[in-house]
């Protein structure tokens, strides 16, 4: 079966013409094809105009079964979102609620609140349970746009609750049309049992969690949260140095507090992303850019804790490659919606809407390593696509906070 979509107002390819990513200027280079047209099956078969399209039809040069028309509409290659935290339990609503109110973090976490919250009700949910909540925030984001996604443990922090978390990972990458890529962070923060002897916890983790996660298969690649207060560069080291030997590869929350080095680190042991990055320093994004780490910025955590957004324009100026993400977890960033995350990127990072089109969808793909099969509307790549209910692509940063989504299409298939 293949399907003509033809007489798109405007048809945004993010075509890389061979690249899996695009950097600096390359980013405002979108492909936009006005009047376009493609064919699609469960793959991208043709991509052109509408008039080239009408053209071949006529000679007999293309025989679509299909043929539907998007007459005043945008297409996207879907969204790929590199940055999720969807299993967990526990509601944080009325903390959130305080916080409004003056509450410091301080004060919510000596009140119970706070992750150590999150990572109770996480330990004391069943396995069905946290399936359900995360499957209800997939199944949200699929609606908002997203195609591809990450998804992180990181609210057990103990062997049991953190295999918990993959096993439900595993079971959404079974039963959803999305491609997920898992995630093992099991050094997302401390647990309350290790407070006074961190170094034991970091051993557990080397020692039995990530043998145990790459001996079964539970993820792709290792995360840790090294900033302030948390993983220190040296116990960040260590996890990753464990990691990759035992061939997991690295993605990294990385300066989101405080500039710790954590970046430098990332570019060390290779890490296909490090994260977040409000704090970092000149240097360091120039090593970033030299590793070929992919800069995955976070807009909803500054927005949604109140910090200073990171240096997107920074970033991109010098070169690296800038990805952006939704980072969706109950403390610092409740969204799902990666139509948000683009118009925040856009208005409080200045960020161009090329720029935030091409950093969710190729760039993201290329860090999630999935750029030859998504992320872009090409010959040959899956048939991931949305449609928008607006004549131009900038229509979706300029009427925000409404949901533009007309059909998300995966493998060619409406979801
Ligand atoms: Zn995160």
């Amino acid at each position: 079966m293949k399907t003509l979509v033809t007489d798109i107002s405007s048809l945004v390819t993010v075509s890389g013409t061979g690249n899996q990513y695009k950097t600096g200027e390359q980013m405002n280079e979108i492909g936009e094809i006005k009047d376009g047209a493609f064919l699609f099956s469960d793959k991208i078969e043709w991509v052109g105009t509408a008039h080239r399209a009408a053209q071949m039809i006529e000679r007999q040069e293309m025989w679509p079964d299909k043929i539907i028309h998007l007459k005043g509409k945008t297409v996207l290659p879907g969204f790929v979102d590199s940055h999720t935290h969807f299993v967990f339990a526990g509601d944080r609503t009325d903390e959130f609620a305080r916080r409004l109110r003056g509450a410091s973090y301080q004060e919510i976490a000596e009140a119970g609140g706070g992750i150590k919250a999150t990572v109770k009700a996480t330990r004391n949910a069943s396995e069905d349970e946290l399936y359900e909540n995360a499957l209800m925030l997939a199944l949200s984001a699929m609606r908002y746009g997203t195609c591809t996604m990450e998804i992180k443990s990181g609210y057990g922090l103990s062997f049991e609750s953190e295999m918990k978390q993959l096993r439900v990972i595993k079971r959404l990458r079974e039963t959803l049309p999305v491609e997920i890529k898992t995630t093992f962070i099991g050094a997302h923060d401390f647990p309350p049992e290790f407070e006074n002897n961190r170094d034991a916890y970091v051993d557990l983790i080397c020692n039995k969690m990530l043998p145990y996660v790459a001996e079964n298969n539970l993820a792709d690649y290792c995360d840790a949260f090294v900033d302030e207060g948390y993983y220190t560069v040296e116990q960040g080291r260590r996890i990753f140095e464990t990691a990759l030997g035992l061939g997991l590869k690295i993605r990294m929350h990385a300066d989101e507090l405080a500039d710790v080095n954590a970046a430098a680190l990332a570019a060390e042991v290779g890490a296909l992303s490090a994260d977040h990055l409000l704090f970092v320093s000149d240097t360091n994004i120039d090593k970033l850019r030299e590793a070929g780490t992919v800069a995955c910025l976070l807009p909803g955590t500054a927005y949604f804790i109140r910090m200073p957004y990171a240096p997107a324009r920074n970033i991109i100026d010098k070169g690296a490659i800038v990805a952006l993400a939704s980072d969706c977890n109950p403390g610092s960033s409740f969204t799902e919606n990666m139509q948000v995350v683009l118009s925040l990127a856009a208005i409080n990072m200045n960020m161009t809407a090329e720029e935030a089109i091409t950093a969710a969808t190729l760039n993201a793909a290329y860090s999630l390593e999935l750029a030859d099969k998504v992320g872009s509307i090409e010959v040959g790549k899956s048939a991931n696509f949305i449609i928008l209910d607006v004549a131009s692509y900038a229509g979706l940063f300029y009427h925000f906070g409404v949901n533009h989504i007309d059909e998300v299409r995966i493998n060619g298939r409406k979801i």
